[in-house]
């Protein structure tokens, strides 16, 4: 667990570098809109905010790990965004000329930077500081929804690049797979090194004078880390970690999906003091989810990913404080106000709890899982799933919409993917645009009335074993990888018996929910509120919810109201 200065990277997937003198790097095409240009009247508007200054080739404005870097217009010359910079694995991601800006969505959230900003061509750049680009996207819809979609696209790019975090662990070592779960949930852009597959990761071993043993090891822009925990490594890479000055609000939000979220922004958008806790990343379950379909007001989808970017940051604009990643362990009531312990360390205490800590797939009952869990089964197929199984067969199970959609994304990258299904019928349990989606693609064959009995391999998994419920009949499917989707388990282990539970653990509110001893006689309970006074329950881990999106952000906004309702009773 501990840290030390990495002295070499890897090489990237773009073989230039910045150091051969007089090449003119041409500019990086905007094919997808990740590398827009500001006319003249957008850069006026930016130049209010910030300062011009000349540029000389080989001048570096920001460096990999530097965190509030200025963020830079190019007014004149040539800038290139480099990973490795000054090392023997230097390249370039892109270049940039005249209008463009530089930077990622790390410039929002407050992250490191995960290269190097290098002027190649002499010229002019203006700089605006951070905080004043935070401002300006969060009050003028055109420059910000520029800037914001070209650097959810960037962040995206790196991502496929495999640029940011180097992992270096075997595929066998748990610590491996919680670090690339991880960076994954947290949508890092990172590169993991099989030490069981790949000869470059101990090659860079040997370089770094690291044992195997002390394996997986993190490099974050050249800093090394050994076997890091979670929130060391949210540390370094400057994720919201839970800190001291987490202590009191009006409002403490538990769990940062869609719900959580929408409580956040409605909570903080009307003057509480809110904050929100996150065990794992902000996004909850949508942020793992390729593409949301069905969410108002995105007739083309949505990504999982850029939903819960664009959610986080517009919460923080209304001041919302995000810890991540804070674990709540327990919750109790102390004179008439609520304190959850986050670790053994932290506690907040607010006068009103949302609980929004949503649900977990369900783990498959079948030998052996809990070893296969550690190194090929996933419960969540986004790009970085996509990236770990390209090229190979995987399985799926399950028959409801998040097991469709997994199909259709991953029969992208993956060699073939089988749809295992219980049921009889696809229309049991998944919406019909889906099942037309997946009915359509070659590479996905659907397996009806199908079980799976048994993972099969010695240290990866070769091939699933899959039995029909009707015939008994047994077949091997070849797979490199099982994707489980098959249905949800509340996360409310962590209330204990605070409030009222219905039989499977989610949480009841309304008039389903009993009176909790002690609370004031006359108490007249809201739709959302729990057997506790000033306790709500929103999105998937209320008893009865709908188990999606919107309903999840619609109980979010609502729980905000009904919070006022109690503070301020008419
Ligand atoms: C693959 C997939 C595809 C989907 N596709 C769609 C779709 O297309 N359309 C649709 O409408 N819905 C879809 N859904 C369902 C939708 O994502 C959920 O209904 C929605 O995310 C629920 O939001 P939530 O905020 O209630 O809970 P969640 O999204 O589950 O978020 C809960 C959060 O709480 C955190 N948490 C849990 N326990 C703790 C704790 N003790 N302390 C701190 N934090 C904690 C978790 O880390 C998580 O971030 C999909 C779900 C999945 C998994």
């Amino acid at each position: 667990m501990s840290e030390q200065r990495a002295e070499s990277g890897i090489r990237g997937p773009e073989a230039a570098t910045v150091a051969e003198p007089g090449e003119d790097l041409p500019e990086t095409p905007d094919l997808h809109g990740a590398y827009p240009r500001l006319d003249d009247a957008q850069i006026a508007v930016l130049s209010a905010l910030g300062r011009r200054r000349a540029t000389q080739p080989g001048d570096v404005l920001f460096r990999e790990g530097d965190r509030n870097c200025d963020f830079f217009v190019v007014v004149a010359g040539k800038v290139a965004a480099v990973e490795g910079h000054g090392t023997p694995e230097e390249h370039v991601i892109s270049v940039h000329g005249h209008g463009r800006f530089l930077g990622e969505l790390n410039l929002l959230t407050g992250e490191v930077s995960f290269s190097t900003a290098v002027v190649v061509g002499a010229g002019e750049v203006l700089a605006v500081p951070a905080d004043r680009l935070r401002e300006l996207v969060a009050r003028d819809p055109a420059i910000g929804d520029l800037i914001l979609r070209a650097y959810l696209l960037r962040r995206s790019i790196l991502i496929g690049l495999g640029a940011g975090l180097r992992i270096i662990g075997s595929r066998y070592s748990p610590d491996t797979r919680r670090v690339r779960d991880f960076a994954a949930r947290n949508r890092l852009p990172a590169r993991w090194l099989d030490l069981e597959t790949d000869p470059a990761a101990e090659e860079l071993l040997a370089q770094l004078g690291v044992s195997p043993q002390d394996t997986p090891i993190v490099i974050v822009a050249g800093r090394l880390f050994r076997n890091p925990g979670n929130a060391e490594l949210a540390a370094a890479i400057g994720l919201p970690a839970p800190g001291a000055s987490l202590a009191s609000c009006d409002l403490l939000v538990v769990g940062s999906g869609p719900a959580g979220m929408s409580a956040a922004v409605y909570g903080a958008s009307e003057g509480l003091r809110v904050i929100v806790l996150d065990g794992t990343a902000t996004g909850g379950q949508a942020g793992t989810t390729s593409r949301i379909e069905n969410y108002l007001g995105f007739p083309s989808g949505i990504s999982g990913a850029e939903l819960a970017d664009r959610a986080m940051l517009q919460a923080r604009k209304f001041g919302a404080q995000f810890a991540v990643p804070a674990e709540a362990t327990s919750i109790a009531r102390v004179d008439g106000q609520y304190t959850v312990r986050v670790g053994e360390e932290t506690s907040v205490t607010a006068p009103m709890v949302v609980i929004a800590t949503g649900a977990r797939y369900r783990r498959l009952e079948v030998p052996r899982m809990e070893y296969f869990e550690k190194v090929s089964v996933y419960y969540a197929a986004s790009q970085a799933e996509a990236q770990l199984c390209r090229g190979d067969p995987v399985v799926i199970v399950g028959g409801g919409n998040s097991a469709g959609q997994a199909a259709v994304f991953l029969a992208r990258h993956a060699a073939r993917v089988t749809l295992v299904v219980r049921e009889q019928d696809l229309g049991e349990y998944m919406s019909r645009y889906l099942i037309d989606q997946v009915l359509r693609i070659p590479n996905v064959r659907v397996m009806l009335n199908t079980e799976v009995r048994e993972p099969i391999g010695d240290e990866a998994l070769e091939a699933i074993a899959v039995e029909d419920r009707r015939t008994g009949e047994r077949q091997v499917l070849a797979a490199r990888a099982l994707f489980v989707f098959i249905g949800m388990a509340p996360c409310t282990s962590w209330l204990a018996d605070m409030v009222d539970l219905d039989d499977y653990g989610f949480v009841r509110t309304g008039p389903e929910a009993g009176v909790a001893a002690g609370a004031e006689v006359g108490w007249r309970r809201s739709m959302l509120e729990t057997s506790q006074p000033g306790i709500f329950a929103v999105g998937d881990v209320r008893a009865g919810s709908a188990k999606r999106v919107a309903a999840a952000v619609g109980d979010g906004a609502m729980a905000i109201r009904l919070a006022f309702e109690r503070m301020r009773p008419t």
